[in-house]
């Protein structure tokens, strides 16, 4: 059993520190397996302009751990990043979502897409990041203008110049950068100024109260605005109701996403329910 203090208040020893250690390991060695046995799949939710026209996706994770069991994001990313899992996981993500792009090459409606790729920080500390994206769009052909690329404001508490250096690289090859979760950071302002962005995603806690909280509204809006000031793009996440939908449109919002529109599918369905559809989303 787990004795805390000994004879001078220090643990020697902790059977449950062990136990998660363990479990920890074991849980490294599943992923692990899961990345080499394909087990990690794509799953992409589409955007949507403010007509309905089909006009992006997000790229989402699943872990496919058993036939019945899938795992989402929230439980692995995390612990992908302390282990480095998230290095090979990461090219993994990004290679196949470059192949999807190659692949809708020529479908009418496909092919205009983007495709929003979330990047960790973890990748984006790598100095050789744009040169694996580089590699990447080079040996699937995929048009570089269509990789969206979705940072979070934790990039921000990096090193600012590194990461910038590391954008305008990639900026230079084509990809787009857009800003994940917008408003839930520490988002000084002259970040948009400073960061090579292309997008900022509203996120979805804004959203979730724009027809009810009279708070809320004005921050969606006032986003928007700044968004247009900037020559950002704008994406509204998590659009659940119709409310939110009117609102948005009303507000000058230019694309959205959300269940409303549509749900995370995996890529193979998503492929083949919106190349028959074209445009949408009913
Ligand atoms: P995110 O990038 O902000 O992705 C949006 C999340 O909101 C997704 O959760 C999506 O399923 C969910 N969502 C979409 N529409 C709605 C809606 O209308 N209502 C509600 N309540 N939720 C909605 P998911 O798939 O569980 O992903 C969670 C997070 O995991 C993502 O947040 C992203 O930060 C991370 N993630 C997912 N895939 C990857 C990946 O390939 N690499 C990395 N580094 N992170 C990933
Ligand atoms: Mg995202
Ligand atoms: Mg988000
Ligand atoms: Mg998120």
């Amino acid at each position: 059993r787990a004795k805390a203090g000994g004879r001078n208040g220090a643990c020697f020893f902790d059977p449950s520190m062990q136990d998660a250690a363990d479990r920890r390991a074991a849980f490294e060695a599943a992923m692990r397996d899961g990345l080499a046995q394909g087990q990690f799949r794509l799953f992409c939710q589409p955007q949507f302009d403010r007509v309905g026209g089909l006009v992006g996706a997000e790229v989402l994770i699943r872990w496919q751990r058993g036939r019945e069991e899938v795992v989402g994001p929230d439980h692995f990313i995390g612990f992908a990043e302390e282990s480095g899992l998230i290095l090979p996981l990461g090219a993994y993500v990004l290679e196949e979502s470059c192949r999807a792009l190659a692949r809708w090459q020529g479908e009418p409606a496909l092919q205009h897409i983007k495709l929003g790729v979330n990047v960790s920080v973890h990748q984006m500390r790598d100095p050789a990041f744009p040169a694996l994206v580089d590699g990447i769009l080079d040996d699937t052909g995929a048009p570089p203008e269509r990789l969206c690329l979705e940072l979070t404001e934790s990039v921000f508490a990096d090193d600012p110049h590194e990461i910038t250096r590391r954008m305008h690289e990639l900026r230079a090859r084509g990809v787009c950068f857009s800003l994940d979760d917008f408003g839930t950071g520490y988002s000084s302002l002259a970040y948009l100024k400073y960061f090579p962005l292309t997008e900022l995603k509203i996120d979805r806690s804004f959203v979730r109260d724009v027809g009810t909280d009279p708070e809320s509204a004005p921050i969606v809006e006032a986003i928007i605005a700044l968004a247009r000031t900037l020559g950002l793009k704008i994406v509204a996440e998590g659009v659940e109701h119709e409310a939110q939908r009117h609102f948005l449109i009303h507000g000058g919002c230019s694309s959205m996403q959300g269940f409303l529109l549509g749900r995370p599918q995996p890529i193979g369905d998503f492929e083949n329910r919106y190349r028959a559809a074209g445009i949408g989303h009913a």
